[in-house]
């Protein structure tokens, strides 16, 4: 069984031109008629392939492969998204629901039919940026998002997500639970730089680092910068230059840690005013969930210690958001990695660095990733590309290792073989 590759590149340009931009780029926020127009797309395709479509009720996509009365349950589910970021490249979301209708339509013309269900799944929302949280749809699936909360999501044009879903008819009724799923798979672009750098073919996606976010306050006393002694001063931004500081030497002192000062507002935000206030934000990330936990403490530590009266100011925090880091079910990452190596691909075993549908779906289920190259790590923007060759070489992964998923029977966890 091999995928049909113009077919695969063909349907890149025709999901491509749904919500095409002048100029270049492609944007279809959530939620939106382009969105609606993307869902679509993929939903008549999966119609075509004779499959059962299910849309849930905050308009997640299923297309279903059922084996029938003599399969069993356990099915294997697989996919991504179709919604996207504002200016958008073609392939983020896309190309892992196109390269899932391949499988399928591959799996649907042979005579092999799998032992357990085989899902399409192209869930809602997961970018995020006119809806709050991001990764909607696949939190609400795994019942950690309640439907009442998306529904009550709003843009800030104050549109309600419900009103949406009345104006477009996007939501449905239907649930799978009754296929009892158990693995999902997800075939991505990698959206950073390391595969191209190290020139490797496939990412063997093992898990995706945790994060933390901080947003913090230091304040003091404005003064003229010319007239107040630097002894008598309480300078905010001198705390907060001081902790910036301080905070950037810990990536040296733990190993893998991730941390960004992204954001940080000045008041009065002049030339000769001593600044009374700072608020800065800190991004913290990291695989392991106990060495997040010891760089969240270390960050904590720092500016408690800032707080001090010798500075003169005081300095408060607060978190903004916390995602524990998730593993990769082995069984599955094995399957990725089996299917790398049978088709002459390198193979290198990775943490994602982006928050990923698949890491909600762990939760429930075993999950995996596939990566491919992203030319310079470029994503969210029409510069984002990935060669034909890559693509394909992705598309065929996923295959090959959905059949090797496939291959056994609900339940077992037998190392998969060729
Ligand atoms: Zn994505």
């Amino acid at each position: 069984m091999d995928i049909n590759p113009q077919r695969v590149l063909d349907r890149l340009e025709e999901l491509a031109g749904i919500g095409a931009l002048e100029g270049g780029g492609v944007q279809r926020l959530a939620f939106s008629d382009e969105d609606l127009a993307g869902r679509d797309w993929v939903q008549s395709r999966l119609e075509a392939l004779g499959l059962e479509v299910r849309i849930d009720a905050v308009g997640n996509l299923f297309g279903v492969l059922d084996p029938g009365a003599e399969g069993g349950t356990g099915a294997i589910m697989f996919g991504s998204h179709t919604d996207t970021v504002g200016r958008a490249g073609r392939l983020d979301g896309a190309l892992g629901v196109i390269a899932a209708l391949e499988v399928l339509e591959v799996i649907v013309a042979s005579d092999w039919r799998p032992a357990r269900p085989l899902i399409l799944a192209s869930f809602v929302n997961e970018e995020g940026v006119r809806f709050m949280p991001d990764m909607m749809g696949s939190l609400f699936h795994v019942g950690d998002l309640d439907v009442s909360k998306v529904a009550a999501a709003r843009d800030s044009d104050g549109i309600l997500v419900a009103d949406e879903f009345d104006r477009l008819s996007y939501a449905g009724t239907d649930s799978i639970d009754d296929l009892q799923v158990d693995t999902f798979l997800e075939l991505h672009i990698e959206q950073g730089p390391v595969l191209e750098s190290n020139g490797c073919d496939v990412g063997v996606v093992t898990g995706v680092q945790g994060l933390s976010w901080f947003e913090v306050t230091v304040e003091g006393a404005s003064n003229h910068a010319g007239t107040t002694p630097m002894d008598l001063r309480r300078d905010a931004g001198a705390v907060a230059n001081d902790l910036g500081h301080r905070l950037r030497g810990l990536p040296s002192e733990i190993e893998n840690l991730r941390l960004t000062i992204g954001a940080m507002r000045w008041q009065p935000n002049l030339v000769n005013v001593i600044p009374d206030r700072v608020v800065f934000t800190i991004d913290v990330r990291h695989p392991d969930s106990h060495r997040l936990a010891e760089a969240e403490g270390r960050i904590e530590a720092l500016l408690l210690a800032a707080h001090h009266p010798a500075n003169g100011c005081s300095v408060t925090w607060h978190s903004l958001a916390r995602v524990e880091p998730c593993v990769f079910a082995s069984r599955v990452v094995d399957a990725v990695s089996a299917a790398t190596s049978d088709l002459n691909l390198s193979g290198h075993r990775m943490i994602s660095g982006a928050g990923h549908d698949a890491q909600i779906l762990s939760r429930r289920y075993d999950a995996g990733m596939i990566f491919i190259p992203s030319r310079n790590g470029i994503s969210h923007h029409p510069d984002e590309y990935s060669t034909d060759e890559q693509i394909l070489d992705g598309c065929r992964v996923l295959l090959r290792a959905v059949l090797h998923l496939a291959a056994y029977p609900a339940g077992g966890h037998h190392s998969p073989q060729n």
